[in-house]
């Protein structure tokens, strides 16, 4: 419970990312309003130490045992983590009251879980784990009395929009999509794509794996797997429009056909700062929309032989069970090899529809599961992933590195 008047003690996962740097930034705007008690980062460990001098939190924790132990010799007065032990000890603290899940990928479950079964509020960025266990989650949440308030922009919007209106008045959720940096790309010259032109995202500055799943359309996919535990509305009643000024951040359509938007400029400090304070709202003096100025908002419909992920994701949501867990867990392998220049840009969307293919989908009736689906979908994709692999440039004596 957060006496009012006193600050929220917050646990921010994933400090050295973009949600957590854009985290960090709100904070720092409000001092009397938050307290960063603990954070975790992976291994960007300079990142992590401007931040701990900043912010002098009680706890933090990093992905190896090695970072942690220079950290502690650094800081002796800290108490330090690491690997996922690490990351349940940054949330499990007492005085922590509100958990900020800004990791990327399913290693944000177990703390996101344990989290929300002690009932304190989750802030959450990190989609995956609604995606691989968001009927536990969002059962738990209940039993606990936990809030779980979105951060992704579009849940943000949608969960300001729903207060316009009963839930049983929802006549359906549309989510808006930027169509990322292949928008207008001839379909033809997609097997050409390079990292960097898969990364330069036209309308938002994120990490780089959410980045990739922008241009693949696989984020939507996953944002609609998301809507659908966060707000318990079926798949046939989320649909995706194409929108790329990213203003707009959703939409909620009513019975009566009204729909309810929510605008705001594109920086993530704000749908931060809407989890953070809700349900208060504060005056913030961070720039303002000038609707005169952007003259124009457009919207398209989806294009599906564009974004084959989109469909992948709903076809998952519908199968149900581990479904969601292994097209995710697939995909983070797939995004990464990407990444890693191993495998072509088509192959992303490529391996994660095979590994779903090859799997029988189990329920999730406990975390164990989750974790099982988890495991296996990285191991089919790993077993797929060297037919898959680039040819390696040839290098000749005279070009190889000395
Ligand atoms: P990022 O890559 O910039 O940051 C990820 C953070 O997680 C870093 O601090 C990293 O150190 C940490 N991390 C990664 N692997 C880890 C591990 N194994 N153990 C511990 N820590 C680990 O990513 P991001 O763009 O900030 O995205 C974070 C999450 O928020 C993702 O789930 C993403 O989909 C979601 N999200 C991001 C944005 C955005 O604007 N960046 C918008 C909406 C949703
Ligand atoms: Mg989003």
């Amino acid at each position: 419970m957060n006496m009012a008047g006193s600050p929220k003690n917050i646990a921010l996962l994933g400090a050295t990312g973009s949600i957590g740097q854009s985290a960090l930034s709100v904070v720092e705007m409000f001092p009397e309003k938050f307290r960063i008690i603990s954070m975790t980062a992976g291994s960007n460990i300079q990142r992590l130490v401007e931040a701990i001098e900043r912010f002098h939190p009680k706890l933090v924790s990093v992905a190896s045992r090695r970072d942690a132990e220079s950290l502690k010799r650094r800081f002796p007065w800290l108490m330090v983590g690491f690997g996922v032990e690490g990351l349940v000890e940054a949330v499990i603290l007492p005085e922590v009251t509100t958990v900020l899940g800004g990791i990327v990928g399913s290693v944000g479950l177990a703390p996101a879980y344990e989290a929300v079964k002690r009932g304190k509020t989750l802030a959450l960025a990190n989609k995956e784990v609604l995606v691989v266990a968001g009927e536990l989650l969002m059962g738990e949440a209940q039993r606990s009395g936990a809030r779980i308030i979105p951060v992704d922009s579009e849940h943000c919007a949608l969960h300001q929009a729903l207060r316009c209106g009963a839930r049983s008045e929802v006549h359906r959720l549309i989510l808006t999509a930027s169509g990322g940096p292949f928008r207008n790309r001839p379909l033809d010259t997609f097997s050409s794509i390079r990292v960097e032109d898969a990364l330069a995202h036209p309308t938002w500055k994120m990490g780089q794996k959410i980045s990739v799943d922008s241009a693949t359309m696989m984020n939507k996919g996953l944002e609609v797997i998301e809507a659908h535990w966060l707000f318990g509305v079926p798949a046939r009643q989320i649909d995706v429009v194409l929108h790329p000024q990213s203003i707009v951040h959703s939409i909620v359509e009513y019975v009566d056909g009204s729909m309810i938007a929510q605008m705001s400029p594109n920086d993530m400090r704000f749908p931060i700062l809407y989890a953070l304070t809700y349900p208060e709202r504060i005056a913030t003096p961070m720039p303002r929309l000038d609707l005169a100025a952007l003259q124009k908002l457009e919207f398209s419909p989806m294009d599906n032989a564009r974004y084959p992920a989109l469909r992948l994701a709903y076809a998952a949501l519908n199968a149900g069970g581990t479904a969601p867990a292994v097209l995710n867990a697939a995909n983070e392998v797939a995004v990464q090899a990407f990444l890693e220049r191993r495998i072509s840009y088509n192959a992303v969307v490529e391996i994660s529809a095979r590994v779903l293919s090859h799997h029988d989908v189990r329920p999730i009736d406990h975390l164990g599961k989750a974790f099982e689906a988890d495991l296996w979908a990285r191991q089919e994709a790993q077993m797929i992933l060297p037919s898959m692999e680039k040819p390696k440039p040839m290098t000749t004596l005279s070009s190889a590195p000395a």
